[in-house]
């Protein structure tokens, strides 16, 4: 099978062309995939205005699955698990990321170009022990965001090891972060790595720009170590993370979590609002599937929403001063 690093290597073309290219084959050999990424021609969105940056909502009806995908232990046993090769559609086709990685278009896309990235084996959604092929995918797949989403943090198949990818330009975090740097909360600041801690940004996240994959890894390290101590109960701690990479350098963001749907989500009625926020959401891109939600969600419900799943404030204090501590 063809590996996207040979690929860069030999036709000389960016990620963001033989990944389009790759896109474009699939709409033009899978039905599924092709109506699918027309609809998204169609998909309507609206956006919220908050103090210094947006949070957009797309009205998006293919997420339903995802979006109310039952991930408890039993319904997962009871489902062919949608990754595995054996139950891929025939039409969908693979570039190879090293051994372990296959990079699949998702046809159910939230971005133009938006791929799922699936190991070769049927293992659990994990994050630590991927963090480097994170890294490393993030690196090969230059103008795209890599994210991951926790097995109780909007994976839908939380058994079997998975990230995903879209066009950083298209997640507001990308440019937010940018213009939010200066207010954020230095946790540290060195030659080749600086971290941030953000509290005024609806969600909690930490940051972190390195263009040292060795220092990238001992920060995701600390922060993981820490807060899995703070979760103990947890599988592994709660979270969203995204990463993209360009001049030369790795941007992360760390979304803490507490919860996995917010109460909206189990609401009936006129109250109920269908929303299982994963990585895209905490983007800034609130995903949802039902007509009636995108309609009424309000500037006051996205509030309400990420303070329900995201880590209270004091937690993330302690989080981050914990992290702070132990990188200076
Ligand atoms: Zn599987």
């Amino acid at each position: 099978m063809t590996q996207l690093i040979d690929l860069l290597t030999n036709t000389h073309k960016t990620a963001v062309q033989i990944l389009g290219e790759f896109t474009e084959s699939q709409i033009q050999a899978w039905p599924l995939a092709a109506a699918n990424f027309k609809g998204l021609e169609k998909v309507e969105e609206k956006s919220f205005q908050f103090d210094g940056f947006q949070i957009r909502a797309q009205f998006n009806p293919e997420r339903m699955r995802s979006s109310v995908a039952e991930v408890d232990k039993q319904s997962i046993a009871a489902r062919k698990c949608f990754l595995c090769s054996e139950n891929r559609p025939p039409e969908q086709d693979a570039i190879a990321f090293g051994d372990d990685f296959l990079i699949l278009v998702n046809p159910f896309p939230i971005f133009k170009n938006h791929f799922t990235i699936s190991c070769n084996r049927h293992i659990d959604q994990r994050f630590i022990p991927n963090v480097k092929n994170w890294l490393e995918l993030s690196a090969a797949m230059e103008g795209f965001t890599v994210f991951y989403n926790g097995p109780e943090c909007g994976a839908s198949a939380p058994d079997h090891l998975h990230f995903q990818a879209g066009e950083s330009s298209f997640m507001p975090v990308t440019d937010d972060f940018e213009r939010l740097k200066p207010s954020g909360r230095i946790l540290f600041s060195g030659e080749t790595t600086k971290v941030w801690a953000f509290n005024d940004y609806l969600r909690e996240m930490i940051s972190v720009e390195t263009s040292s994959m060795h220092e990238a890894l001992k920060v995701v390290d600390l922060y993981y170590k820490h807060f899995a101590a703070m979760q103990p109960e947890k599988m592994e701690p709660m979270m969203n993370a995204l990463c993209s990479f360009s001049n030369d350098k790795w941007t992360t963001h760390l979304f803490p979590r507490k919860a996995h749907r917010p109460t909206h989500f189990y609401e009936e009625g006129e109250k109920q609002i269908l929303i299982s926020p994963g990585s895209v959401d905490f983007g800034g891109v609130f995903i949802l599937p039902r007509r009636e939600d995108f309609d009424k969600i309000s500037k006051e419900d996205i509030v309400d929403i990420l303070a329900q799943v995201c880590v209270d404030q004091d937690i993330f204090l302690e989080l981050t001063e914990k992290i702070k501590k132990d990188l200076i």
